[in-house]
């Protein structure tokens, strides 16, 4: 849905003389970050954008990163861009993407994003907490006073994710936790809505979660059994009133809110 309406803009900038672009830059071959970049650039193609695909070694530099998102920001063709995280060791990815320009941070997650999100104003919001927050709208469920657990706090996903479901209109009641968190099962087992974001295989299960509730599982874990979340999705599903799986689930939806993003950016710089 998401993303025929994504191609739907795409087409109607077309018919205005305006291509849409992606590009992504991935340093290194850690094959997971190949996986993902992949299925972004398919799922752009998909829509009707262009894609540009940058490479860099595993040994390139800071400076070398941050000169390939600058040639990208001064690049008309480019409606949006991403630096596909996290970067190899004794790189730092903040300020790579830092280094964004704001208009084209398709991942939401610059720092003047993340501001704006703060404020509850913007529109180039973070592509995974926004795309969760998609699934929530399209089945429907209520959050207006509901207890929302988010267990993680990073900036790609727990803090995003709380700014979300606690802003006026959306107006969940938030409760942040994570490794320092005293006694998590206790606090999950009330959660109207559960969010795992933690990167540990099958971390909650079944018995830390209340009846009926609503388990979005972001994890994604690479085991010797395949991808799996950090919710048991077995004991889960007993339980939950609705759970997302893994995989197919929020990584879907995070994909489909980065075109969406892309496309925001276009229609931005054109208008
Ligand atoms: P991260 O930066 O490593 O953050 C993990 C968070 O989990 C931290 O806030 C950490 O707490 C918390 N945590 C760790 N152990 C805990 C424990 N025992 N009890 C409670 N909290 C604990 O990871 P991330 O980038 O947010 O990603 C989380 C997971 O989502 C990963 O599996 C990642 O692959 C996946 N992911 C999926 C998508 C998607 O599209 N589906 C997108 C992004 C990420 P502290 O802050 O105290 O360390």
């Amino acid at each position: 849905m998401v993303r025929q309406e994504v191609a739907d803009r795409v087409a109607t900038l077309k018919d205005r003389g305006k291509s849409v672009g992606l590009a992504t830059v991935l340093v290194g071959e850690d094959p997971a970050s190949q996986v993902y970049v992949r299925s972004k650039h398919r799922a752009a193609e998909k829509a009707g954008m262009l894609s540009f695909d940058h490479g860099l070694p595993g040994d390139a530099t800071q400076q070398m990163v941050e000169d390939k998102v600058r040639d990208l920001n001064r690049d008309p063709a480019v409606d949006g861009m991403i630096v596909q995280l996290p970067l190899p060791a004794g790189l730092d990815g903040n300020r790579a993407v830092e280094t964004i320009d704001p208009a084209k941070d398709a991942d939401g997650l610059h720092p003047y994003s993340l501001g704006l999100l703060a404020l509850e104003r913007g529109f180039l919001r973070p592509a995974t907490p926004s795309g969760i927050m998609r699934i929530l709208q399209h089945y429907d469920i209520a959050t207006s006073g509901k207890l929302a657990v988010i267990v993680g706090r990073s900036f790609l996903v727990g803090k995003p994710m709380a700014l979300l479901l606690g802003a006026k209109g959306v107006d969940a009641t938030v409760v942040q936790a994570h490794s320092r968190t005293k006694d998590l099962a206790a606090l999950t087992k009330k959660a109207d809505i559960l969010v795992a974001a933690i990167g540990r295989p099958g971390f909650i299960d079944g018995s830390q979660i209340k009846r009926g509730a609503v388990v979005i599982d972001v994890g994604i874990n690479r085991t010797d059994e395949g991808l799996v979340g950090d919710v048991d999705f077995d004991s889960a599903v007993k339980v939950a009133g609705a759970i997302t799986p893994v995989p197919g689930g929020v990584g879907i939806m995070t994909v489909a809110s980065l075109l969406a993003n892309t496309v925001a950016a276009a229609e931005h710089a054109v208008s």
